[in-house]
């Protein structure tokens, strides 16, 4: 099979490997959707990778020992390899289990854990089923593209009565306006770049604000009265966090998805903040609600993918995401992708 690897500074190459096997619990999912994350940064800064990527939906070719999947079901793969014991991954919050699996290790594999990849190996409680009604492409939604920014509105509770800031629209950022849309929040953003800025206008922000140009928190506070109710801090900027914090109103909720190490806050204890870390979604108890998520934003989905390419190109779509020029791309190991699965084989 073939895979994209990260080998240097600025190159990523397309290899063969292996296909994996399934073995006990872990089933082999034919990849046919790889959403790409933010791999493209490994390759910006030389971080080799030889197995690249977290995000996959397609078809189980074989169950192994697995109760829970047969071959030819259409599922969604969520990331980590959590140990399936601890009170983390049995509530569903296994992306912060301690003890993750070495599948490779344990089955003698050499390879079969990247997304970027035609073929991956799983744990099947860490794979669920699509339902048949949503296409591949927008069930790949629960991963990355909504995952995170879903359990960040989840746990902050944003419904329609709420005035919801995205920080930040890359990839993960336009999900959080497309979901806020969803819920019927009104939703503001804030972006520097002016692709993404429009991107987000057309998935329903009401207003994008551009912090180089103008003072965000005073405009979201003469925008709202008081302030927004909800924000999450996608962008990973240095300010990002607390210039999101200055706009939020007292007793409201901010979660940090971006992954940007230390975050600065603003004095917390006057505004009273509720915050959140959020790193993806509970699938375990929210499968059903994500289902929902994506039927309702449908066409918005389509709006948001805005690159489908071959994993051939890869190193073309991430020439795309170093210059911002993008919403989520979706690359495509198999090429065009077959609704059925393995049906029509
Ligand atoms: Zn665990
Ligand atoms: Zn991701």
């Amino acid at each position: 099979m073939i895979a994209a690897e990260i080998t240097g500074k600025g190159v990523v190459e397309v290899v063969e490997r292996p296909v994996p096997k399934a073995s006990g619990d872990l089933v082999v999912v034919k990849v046919l959707v790889a959403p790409m994350c933010t791999e493209f940064k490994k390759r910006q800064n030389g971080i080799e990778d030889r197995s690249l990527g977290h995000e996959a939906v397609g078809v189980i070719v074989d169950a192994g020992e697995s109760r829970r999947f047969a071959v030819g079901d259409r599922v969604a793969v969520m990331p980590h390899h959590g140990c399936g014991e601890c009170y983390l991954c049995t509530s569903g919050d296994y992306m912060h289990c301690p003890d993750q699996r070495d599948v490779l290790a344990e089955t003698g594999q050499e390879y079969g854990t990247a997304t970027y990849s035609q073929y991956l190996l799983k744990p099947d409680w860490l794979v669920i089923r699509i339902p048949d009604d949503i296409s591949l492409e927008h069930g790949a939604m629960a991963c990355c593209g909504f995952g995170p920014t879903f359990g960040a509105l989840e746990r902050m509770g944003v419904d329609a009565l709420d005035v919801l800031l995205v920080s930040g629209c890359g990839p993960v950022g336009l999900g959080a306006v497309v979901q806020g849309v969803t819920r019927g929040a009104r939703v503001f953003a804030i972006e520097t770049h002016p692709y993404r800025a429009e991107l987000a206008r057309r998935l329903g922000a009401e207003r994008v604000f551009n912090p180089l140009e103008e003072d965000v928190p005073a405009l979201v506070r003469e925008l709202t009265g008081r302030g927004a109710d909800a924000g999450i801090e996608t962008s990973g900027a240095p300010n990002g966090a607390k210039s999101l914090a200055l706009s939020i109103r007292s007793r409201g909720r901010l979660s940090v998805v971006a992954w940007a190490g230390d975050v600065t806050f603003p004095p917390l204890v006057p505004q009273g903040l509720d915050i959140f870390g959020v790193w993806h979604w509970n699938s375990l108890t929210l499968a059903e609600e994500m289902w929902r998520t994506v039927r309702k934003a449908g066409d918005l989905i389509d709006l948001m993918i805005t690159h489908v390419l071959p994993l051939e190109q890869v190193a073309d779509a991430m020439d795309i995401q170093d210059r911002g020029v993008c919403g989520k791309i979706l690359l495509l190991p198999h090429g065009a992708v077959d609704q059925a699965g393995l049906q029509s084989d």
